[in-house]
């Protein structure tokens, strides 16, 4: 992102950026259009939304999820009248980052007026994430602590999201999210994650609430800039235990930026590689029928208890 002193490809006006996989110069009133533009697109060939749907927002207050949920906001405005949308803020209690990303959420929730609501791991499960790390690691076998984050965040969300009467919980992931992600289920060969991605199937679970996710096919530095132009306040530390453990993702990251410099479309090809392969692997997986865990009721893959109830009783057995 530089100044290019290149006139944009649809005004007059000078560039701020060059889209490097479509050659396109855009000036700030067009890449603000064009950003606003792929997300309406997006929600509308992917039928995503339906009027009558209730929309909750996962909101951390880091850009991904401001941009999500100031355009779902234009768009339902717009175009939908649905139910009003509401914000979701999961708070996992890490020391100096949670409360920092949750007080930037409350504050753009007040200035849009946007109903917030706030879950906490401490409220849930009587423990934040700081604390059960701590657990793990006096109890010898720390894992990394995305895994047990993860895994406890997506429960939240989801039940929250069905408190709520939600039938849609719309989720901040950009294509640099979805290119690592799938890139990540090849290399540890999780072909039925891939296959549960696929966004045309019926979710044969009530107990899920379907997740969309409109960001999906902009790129991170373009969710960066779209934020700064808008002036938006957003939380940008990156979280403590992403840098203090060596995941797997952090790297593959690099290793995408990386490749990115000599093949600028290669997150859109691995987006696109994403959709065809889940689409081939849900017709192969279609038949096959998965648990439901015999605690909670939630779907457990081929063990008799989910990855979350395993979990919980864990560290509540043993302290
Ligand atoms: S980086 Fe990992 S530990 Fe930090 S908030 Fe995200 S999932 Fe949780
Ligand atoms: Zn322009
Ligand atoms: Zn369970």
């Amino acid at each position: 992102m530089s100044d290019l002193d290149q006139q944009c490809s649809y005004c007059n006006n000078s560039s701020v950026i060059q889209r490097k996989h479509s050659g396109d110069y855009l000036c700030p009133k067009c890449f603000e259009k064009s950003i606003e533009k792929i997300i309406y697109k997006t929600i509308s060939k992917y039928k995503m939304l339906r009027p009558q749907d209730k929309v909750i927002v996962a909101l951390s207050g880091g850009k991904d999820s401001i941009t999500l949920l100031y355009n779902l906001m234009k768009i339902q405005e717009r175009t939908y009248r649905s139910e009003t949308l509401i914000a979701l803020t999961i708070d996992e209690g890490i020391k100096d980052y949670s409360q920092n990303n949750i007080k930037l959420a409350k504050r753009f929730c007040k200035k849009y007026n946007i109903n917030h609501e706030i879950i906490s791991f401490k409220e849930k499960l009587g423990k934040t994430l700081d604390e059960i790390i701590h657990f793990k690691n006096q109890s010898g076998d720390y894992k990394y602590a995305c895994n047990y984050c993860a895994t406890i965040k997506r429960r939240l969300l989801n039940e929250g999201a069905s408190e709520l009467g939600g039938t849609i919980v719309a989720k901040g992931h950009n294509l640099t999210d979805m290119a690592e992600t799938f890139l990540m289920n090849i290399l540890y060969k999780r072909f039925h994650l891939i296959s549960n991605q696929f966004f045309f199937k019926p979710e044969k679970k009530q107990i899920l609430v379907k997740k969309i996710t409109p960001l999906m096919r902009i790129p991170e530095d373009e969710i960066l800039l779209y934020v700064n132009m808008k002036k938006f306040d957003y939380y940008s530390t990156i979280c403590p235990y992403r840098e203090k453990d060596p995941i797997i993702r952090k790297r593959l990251l690099d290793f995408i930026e990386e490749c990115k410099t000599y093949s600028p479309e290669i997150e859109f090809n691995l987006f696109k590689g994403f959709l065809e392969l889940s689409r081939i692997l849900y017709k192969l997986h279609n038949n096959k029928s998965y648990n439901s865990c015999k605690t909670c009721g939630y779907p457990s893959g081929n063990k008799k208890t989910c990855s979350y109830c395993d979990l919980v009783k864990e560290f509540t057995n043993k302290t």
